[in-house]
């Protein structure tokens, strides 16, 4: 319960956005989103509702990807598919084993399944299982809508995915080195949202990074900063919002209590109407399962 890493009371209970207001948490629970892994040393986050269990991305080894779900009360074969958002290794390492273990489904873009197929570290993986997603096109599983959404980054093809159920909408965006008005048009009206916090600009350029990986890290296909996400952030919040879960937090150029610090100031400084403890805010760690939060 206590795993996804918190700073204080005031982002913790159930506070709800709503310009100063609290909200009433709603009975009835449609989504739930997890983090299993979090950072440059491997992602993979579950979205799922009763009917339907999603991995988006496997970037730690399947042996930990079966204790994640394991302790989440979820079989691995009861993963109705695997969404890929693009082929770096901290995405889809665990990818081969999910997919040849237990027939799970791997969706991902036509560049990102062309990139994956072409490594051969994954072993084989069984051509059915491979799935076609393109850019702002929804496709259903069983009862979610998963919607693909176009990132810059410095992969073949690389989306994020907004993924709704009913009324509930949750948007799982890490891996961009900049966003737009499209972003942000994608990312409307979330009950829930899993994004990146990759760096502290400072952080970055004083750490021992080689100067070519720095400049990628801060170019316009590489990471959000926290400072990017803080505004990113602050273009997003409305009403409904439940919750917002910061991820993908890198380990020599950010820490959690700076991630956390950074992004409420910048919704401070920012336009909107609301405050940075109008809303829950959680940072995933990087090798804990982090609590489920229903929305
Ligand atoms: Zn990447
Ligand atoms: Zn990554």
């Amino acid at each position: 319960m206590h795993n996804i890493w918190k700073r204080s009371e005031a982002a913790t209970g159930s506070r709800f956005i709503g310009a100063g207001k609290i909200l009433r948490k709603e009975k009835t629970k449609n989504m739930r989103l997890c983090s299993i892994a979090s950072g440059s040393s491997g992602n993979c986050v579950y979205v799922g509702t009763d009917a339907t269990h999603l991995l988006i991305d496997v970037g730690i080894s399947g042996k930990r990807t079966e204790a994640g779900l394991r302790e989440l009360g979820i079989r691995p074969q009861d993963i109705d598919g695997i969404f890929l958002t693009h082929e770096h290794a901290d995405h889809i390492s665990g990818l081969g084993v999910m997919a040849r273990k237990y027939g799970v489904p791997v969706y991902g873009t036509r560049g990102t399944i062309g990139a994956v197929r072409s490594m051969h570290s994954l072993g084989t993986i069984d051509e059915e299982l491979f799935h076609y997603v393109k850019a702002d096109e929804k496709l259903t599983v069983k009862d979610v809508t998963v919607y693909p959404i176009r990132t810059s980054h410095d992969a073949a093809e690389p989306v994020a995915y907004r993924i709704s159920h009913d009324k509930k909408k949750v948007g799982i965006i890490t891996d961009l080195g900049c966003y737009n008005d499209y972003t942000v048009e994608c990312l409307r009206d979330l009950d829930l949202l899993y994004l990146e916090a990759n760096h502290d600009i400072n952080m970055l350029q004083v750490g021992p990074y080689p100067y070519y990986l720095k400049q990628r890290i801060l170019g316009r296909k590489g990471h959000l900063s926290n400072e990017a996400a803080g505004k990113l952030l602050s273009r997003l919040l409305h009403d409904k919002m439940q919750a917002v879960v910061l991820g993908h937090l890198s380990q020599e150029n950010n820490l959690p209590e700076l991630a956390y610090e950074t992004v409420r100031l910048e919704v401070a400084m920012s336009d909107t109407a609301y405050q940075a403890d109008d809303f829950p805010l959680y940072v995933a760690k990087r090798n804990e399962v982090s609590q489920m939060l229903d929305v």
